[in-house]
């Protein structure tokens, strides 16, 4: 089974909420997606730094120009919707926001365009107790964590396996949940936080996918995020007090459901609420 965790923006609990669900259910994998600020290692792994290979290095494929062959058609450049082409005397290719589409190598007449490799970012694998923990790192200037992504969800063995998604909603969001099971959206009480939530969720539903909530930071009184979630029919799957403790441990980069049974309850629970909604039997060890 695959779980994806998301929020509508940084901050909100994500990583809490994906790691520590990694670690409760035993043996899983726990895959960062969130290519451009990596950090769930930092609580599996505190060397990790150290364990660069060669084979982890991701690359994606950008256009070269045959200037001789080049007539100065400009069809490549109107065809790409991201600007990485212009003519001025001669074609230039702006690499660092090239998504790698490859319809400008299509659309020249002259055939005047071909790829090349270039490195985007890396792959690594650490372990932690009976999780596997692949983190991707994408380089920086680089405009897409696309082929990072791919990489790193095709790593994952048949244990079951939690997506920790970048923050909001745009198209590496959507690359990171297309194979998930089911959707964890993590909210803060408050107006933005809801707001936040009401676009994630509705990204969620776009892909047609089971969904659940995790309010997060909750105090006594006002939760608009609770209220979104009761006015549009949406399952609270967990929550999570605003605790001094909990919010220390944290930050050393403790695993809270490693150190209290207390917190490793609050995380059984929410997948217990996930198995049910699945109407699976079984989940994790
Ligand atoms: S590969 Fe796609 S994104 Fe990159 S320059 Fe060509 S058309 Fe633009
Ligand atoms: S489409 Fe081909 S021939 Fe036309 S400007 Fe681009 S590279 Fe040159």
């Amino acid at each position: 089974m695959k779980i994806a965790v998301l929020s509508g923006k940084g901050g909100t609990g994500k990583t809490l909420v994906s790691v520590n669900l990694a670690y409760t259910l035993g043996k899983a994998n726990y895959i960062d997606c969130d290519v451009e600020e990596p950090n769930g290692f930092l609580f599996f792994d505190k060397d990790f730094n150290n364990q660069v290979k060669p084979e982890d290095i991701i690359t994606a494929k950008i256009p070269r120009v045959d200037e001789l062959k080049c007539d100065g058609c400009k069809k490549c450049v109107d065809f790409c919707k991201y600007n990485a082409l212009a003519y001025t005397k001669r074609l230039m290719i702006f690499q660092e926001v090239c998504h790698s589409c490859g319809g400008c190598m299509l659309v020249c007449p002259q055939k005047a365009i071909d790829e090349i490799e270039k490195e985007v970012g890396k792959v690594r694998y650490s372990r932690f107790e009976d999780v596997n923990v692949f983190t991707g790192m994408m380089k920086i200037g680089e405009a897409s964590g696309i082929p990072i992504i791919k990489r790193l969800l095709s790593l994952a063995d048949d244990k079951d396996t939690i997506i920790d998604c970048p923050p909001g909603s745009a198209c590496i969001v959507m690359e990171s949940i297309q194979d998930a099971d089911y959707c964890v959206l993590v909210a803060e009480p408050t107006k933005f936080g809801a707001h936040n939530l009401e676009l994630v969720y509705k990204l969620t539903k776009l892909f047609d996918k089971k969904v659940g909530v995790v309010l997060n930071k909750c105090l006594e009184g006002e939760n608009p995020s609770e209220d979104f979630c009761i006015n549009n029919n949406i399952e609270i799957i967990g929550r999570i007090a605003f605790d001094k403790e909990l919010g220390y441990l944290n930050s050393k980069g403790i695993i809270i459901a490693k150190e209290a049974d207390k917190y490793k309850e609050v995380f059984e629970d929410i997948l217990e609420k996930i198995r049910r909604d699945n109407d699976e039997t079984v989940i994790g060890s």
